[in-house]
């Protein structure tokens, strides 16, 4: 029996620590916060259970599946996705389909786009390079007006950089490959297969996206592990196999695994070269600002959440829990919206005080004609650190010569999750590393860690890289 340390009660350290638990090792588990979930918790507010924005769950991994159900059991909804894009003052269906496109943008515009995307097409049959930047790779797949109208804004106002310094990556991820050429015949109902990615339905649970993560811990404690609430770590001992808590104890174990901020962790790594403190001082992350308000109307619009990409306002997301099944039931005939903001830790955003936000949200959502003249009743804002690594142009590099100092100095340190091993996870990724992290531990496998393939298609088809 080993004694296994973890950092983090998100999905990422409660996966590793409930599937150790209960293989029989002695787990302790650390959480800064006084809540477990993690950037995925669900939390009380108006008399209903909120999310941090919009939380759809969606893996290919059977072994995730598998979890999730058996933690969620029937008190789940499906839900019909409906996401679009605010652009221009329209609404467009995402993802982009022609028809929709065409009827919002108009006969010119639409046939400027197709002009541009058949020259694209001729170009990449020319110089079939590779793509560096989120922008190169965009512009290869529909075309630069179509990127201009679609891609650019968003992703600027999300990750704060020009999308030409964007690492492919990003794209890679989160970005579906279809082609136009494709999605023009499935929406003329000439191609029957439906792209993975247009998956349409998604479950959910009653209790909101953080009740799956509120049972894990559950059973972690029936399988005697322990979490410890409000227990920041501020790093590694000297020895590198010892927690060192903000009070200034100390304990050792076999094993440690990690979800805090890799940036954090390796920088009291007890060995680290002078050279690799540059190399994480150029790693950095995103924070997101949540602004929720409480709206006097019940059906304000029948979107999941939408994507503003408008460059007017500097609002990036609006999630509508009217329309997920925890939300349904918001008491009053009340809505209640999570308004997203993006920006640096010295950014003027990050840094204003919480009535200064709620009004900047509130002018910004009328302006965009989204409360319908309704009244909002009740405010709130949640602020999330590093919440989003930032991909720029290099990182990887950056990355993968920290990723050797582990590999070679640190066999007893897993680091794993979104901000703990810098990796733009979604839930089902986390989830994912948790449970390959526990089969490492145990000794049943040998997986590499630092190759969790989510690459979109490829996580999509269940792909996990196996060791070689
Ligand atoms: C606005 C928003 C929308 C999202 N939408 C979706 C979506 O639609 N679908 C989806 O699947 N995913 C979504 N995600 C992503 C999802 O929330 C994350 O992928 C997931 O929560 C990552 O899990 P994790 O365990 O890796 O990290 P986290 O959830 O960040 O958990 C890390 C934990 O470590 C704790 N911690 C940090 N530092 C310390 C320390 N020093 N000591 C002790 N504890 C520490 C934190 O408090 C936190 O609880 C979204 C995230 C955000 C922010």
């Amino acid at each position: 029996m080993l004694k296994i340390a973890v950092i983090g009660a998100g999905p990422a350290g409660l996966t590793a620590a409930y599937e150790l638990a209960r293989r029989g090792h002695e787990v302790e588990v650390f959480e800064a916060s006084p809540q477990v979930g993690g950037m995925a918790r669900s939390f009380e507010l108006w008399e209903t259970r909120v999310d941090l924005g919009p939380h759809r769950f969606f893996s290919g991994d059977a072994r995730v599946n598998a979890l999730w159900h058996d933690l969620v059991g029937k008190d789940f909804k499906m839900v019909d996705r409906m996401t679009r894009i605010f652009h221009g003052g329209e609404f467009f269906d995402y993802p982009l389909r022609p028809m929709n496109a065409l009827a919002r943008l108009g006969l010119l515009e639409s046939a400027r786009c197709m002009i541009s995307y058949a020259g694209q097409t001729v170009a990449n049959r020319l110089h079939s390079g590779k793509k560096e930047s989120f922008e190169d790779w965009v512009v290869a797949a529909f075309g630069r007006r179509l990127f201009e109208m679609f891609f650019k804004d968003y992703s600027e106002k999300l990750w704060g950089i020009p999308c030409d310094e964007l690492d492919v990556d990003f794209a890679a991820q989160r970005i579906q490959r279809f082609s136009l050429g494709r999605a023009v015949l499935s929406a003329l109902g000439l191609e029957k297969a439906i792209h993975k990615t247009l998956v349409h339905r998604f479950p959910h649970p009653l209790e909101g996206a953080g009740i799956v993560y509120e049972r894990m811990a559950a059973r972690i404690r029936e399988h005697g592990g322990v979490i410890h609430l409000n227990r920041p770590i501020s790093g590694l001992g000297k020895d590198g196999r010892s927690l060192q808590q903000t009070d200034g104890s100390c304990s050792s174990y076999d094993h440690i695994v990690s979800t805090m901020p890799l940036t954090a962790l390796c920088r009291t790594l007890p060995d680290l070269p002078d050279g690799l403190l540059g190399t994480l001082d150029r790693l950095d992350y995103r924070n997101t600002i949540l602004v929720y308000l409480k709206v006097d109307h019940p059906d304000l619009f029948p979107d999941q959440w939408l994507y503003i990409q408008s460059p007017e306002v500097r609002l990036g997301r609006v999630t509508n829990f009217r329309n997920w099944p925890n939300g349904q039931t918001t008491p009053g005939g009340h809505s209640i919206l999570a308004l997203e903001y993006w920006d640096n830790a010295d950014g003027d955003l990050w840094n204003s005080p919480d009535e200064a936000l709620v009004r900047l949200a509130g002018e910004e959502i009328r302006r965009i004609g989204l409360l319908r003249g309704a009244e909002i009743k009740d405010t709130a804002v949640v602020r999330v650190p590093k919440c989003y690594p930032v991909y720029r142009k290099g990182y990887r590099v950056w990355l993968d010569e920290i990723v050797s100092h582990l590999r070679a100095h640190h066999p007893h340190l897993s680091l794993i999750g979104r901000y703990g091993a810098f990796k733009y996870n979604n839930q089902d990724h986390s989830i994912l590393m948790g449970i390959l992290a526990a089969e490492n531990i145990s000794g049943e496998a040998n997986h590499d860690l630092w190759d969790v393939n989510t690459d979109y298609q490829s996580y999509q088809e269940g792909g996990v890289r196996k060791p070689s």
